[in-house]
């Protein structure tokens, strides 16, 4: 490198949208910088400057490209001009990353404003401007926080509005319910707390318009805010907030419980005291039917209730509707006449399938035999000369493959054939039919539902003091109808016996 090579540089100049002084505009910077390379006989190969960008991080366009353009001119490069060392970067490790990258490719930066240089002197200056840079910066950041803890503290809600409230303006309160969104975050509560299961609540808020996933629902559900309440565990802030609550203390209270209460919600929705929510539902709004337990004067007693506010259509002690319900089983079950003719077709059923399995299996076994007869003739033509070797192997391996299929068939029905469970299953079917109501009455909870499941696949509709009328199993109609048609009819699937098909 002789004296007179000549040596370049690049200007980077940046200023944020936030500062308005003067003598740091773009236009000074530029001037400066270029004013600072002329003295130093330096030409200027580019300037690069970002415009109103965040000071906190290195991602900014202009920055990220000078960094690029300096790595792939280094050779040429010698410089890199700045005003200031905060231009570069506020945090001590962003511009080590920058002084890093920059020596990489052995070019030196130069500050206009802070004279820095490479001399041991230079370097102190430098990395203390660095640091200055970033203690300006922490200050900032600090500054803000506490205004916002003060205001936090005041009630005054400083983060983005959550889900269900709106921004509000001073001197009015800091959050306003949203019209539309805060009865929808009501109402989740009142799910909620009725025990319906999360999915549940998704879905039926997804329907009315608000989409949250399942755990910002399960967030909003714990949140205090909604009871009116500004708490920030890290800052120890809990306080009155300065907006309305968009639940009650009791109604937040009670979901709590049932959240913290062991167990998810969908878990305790199972209870024995309500057989019949969700397989009921009201007969006025559709909506499937909840239970819960009364604030009775001296005790509690369970309740099936329309879940939908302000319905009102089912609102009935639990008892009182199982009963109802027992009734109902019982006028639908089928008589001994028609009880006996459903085991005999269920008999039936079963029979023809057991014809249809020993047809295939004895397909199966004359196939397995044929395949059997097919090798022992390779093999022999083999012998005699009429095929050489490779032949056999190949006509041989063949035939193996089709006999493992059809061994494979076999194995599969006679492992699924059990020995003889019609007359099991089709006693407990004509139980079914014909004594439904006692079933039921005896059966636990798991018992019961799958058994009104099978009298009624599509539910019940209740209100005030009567069901509906439901629609039973087609086994039950079709019976029926068939009493009087001399029709034969074909069960349908539940109650047959489960054979492979
Ligand atoms: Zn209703």
């Amino acid at each position: 490198m002789t004296a007179l090579q000549e040596e370049f540089a690049v200007i980077y100049v940046r200023v944020s949208s936030k500062e308005q002084t003067k003598n740091l505009s773009i236009p000074t910077q530029i001037r400066q910088c270029t004013g600072y390379c002329e003295q130093q006989r330096w030409s200027v190969a580019r300037i690069f400057q970002d415009l109103g960008e965040s000071a906190k991080t290195t991602n900014r366009p202009e920055l990220q490209s000078m960094l690029r353009f300096c790595r792939k001119h280094r050779r040429k490069i010698n410089f890199v001009v700045v005003y200031a060392i905060n231009r570069l970067a506020r945090q001590t490790h962003d511009h080590h990353a920058i002084r890093a990258m920059l020596s990489s490719c052995e070019i030196k930066l130069r500050s206009v404003s802070e004279m820095i240089d490479d001399s041991p002197r230079g370097q102190y200056m430098e990395s203390t401007f660095a640091a200055m840079a970033q203690l300006d910066n922490d200050l900032r950041a600090e500054r803000t926080t506490i205004g916002m803890k003060a205001a936090l503290r005041m009630g005054r809600w400083t983060f983005p509005p959550p889900t269900g409230y709106t921004n509000g303006q001073k001197p009015g309160p800091s959050l306003h319910p949203d019209p539309e969104r805060g009865p929808l975050i009501r109402l989740a509560f009142e799910m909620a707390s009725d025990g319906t299961p999360q999915m549940d609540i998704v879905g039926r808020l997804s329907a009315l318009g608000l989409n949250v996933t399942p755990t910002t629902l399960n967030k909003i559900l714990r949140n205090e805010i909604y009871v009116g309440k500004i708490v920030v565990p890290k800052w120890a802030i809990n306080c009155q907030g300065d907006f309305e609550a968009i639940v009650s203390p009791t109604l937040f209270a009670a979901v709590r419980h049932r959240l913290f209460s062991g167990g998810s919600v969908s878990h305790l929705l199972d209870r024995e005291e309500f057989p019949l929510r969700r397989f009921v539902r009201c007969e006025q709004c559709g909506d499937p039917i909840t239970g819960s337990f009364s604030t009775g004067r001296s005790r509690k007693y369970p309740y099936y209730r329309c879940r939908r506010r302000g319905c009102g259509g089912v609102s009935i002690r639990a008892e009182n509707l199982d009963l109802s319900f027992i009734n109902l089983l019982r006028r639908v079950r089928l008589d001994e006449q028609l009880t006996k003719l459903f085991a005999e077709i269920l008999r039936d059923a079963h029979s023809e399938r057991q014809r249809g399995i020993t047809e295939i299996r004895s397909r199966l076994h004359s196939r397995l035999d044929k395949l059997q007869k097919h090798e022992d003739r390779l093999v022999d033509a083999h012998l005699s000369g009429t095929f050489d070797e490779r032949t056999m192997k190949r006509q041989l391996e063949r035939v193996a493959s089709e006999r493992i299929e059809a061994q494979i068939d076999l194995d599969l029905i006679d492992s699924r054939d059990e020995t003889n469970p019609s007359d099991r299953q089709i006693e407990l079917a004509c139980r079914v039919a014909s004594v439904p109501h006692q079933l039921w009455e005896e059966g636990n909870l798991e018992a019961r539902q799958k058994l009104q499941k099978l009298v009624f696949p599509n539910g019940v509709t209740f209100k005030g003091t009567k069901f509906g009328t439901a629609e039973t199993s087609i086994v039950f109609n079709l019976l029926r109808d068939s009493r009087s048609k001399k029709e034969r009819v074909v069960p349908l699937r539940g109650f047959e016996p489960r054979l492979p098909g």
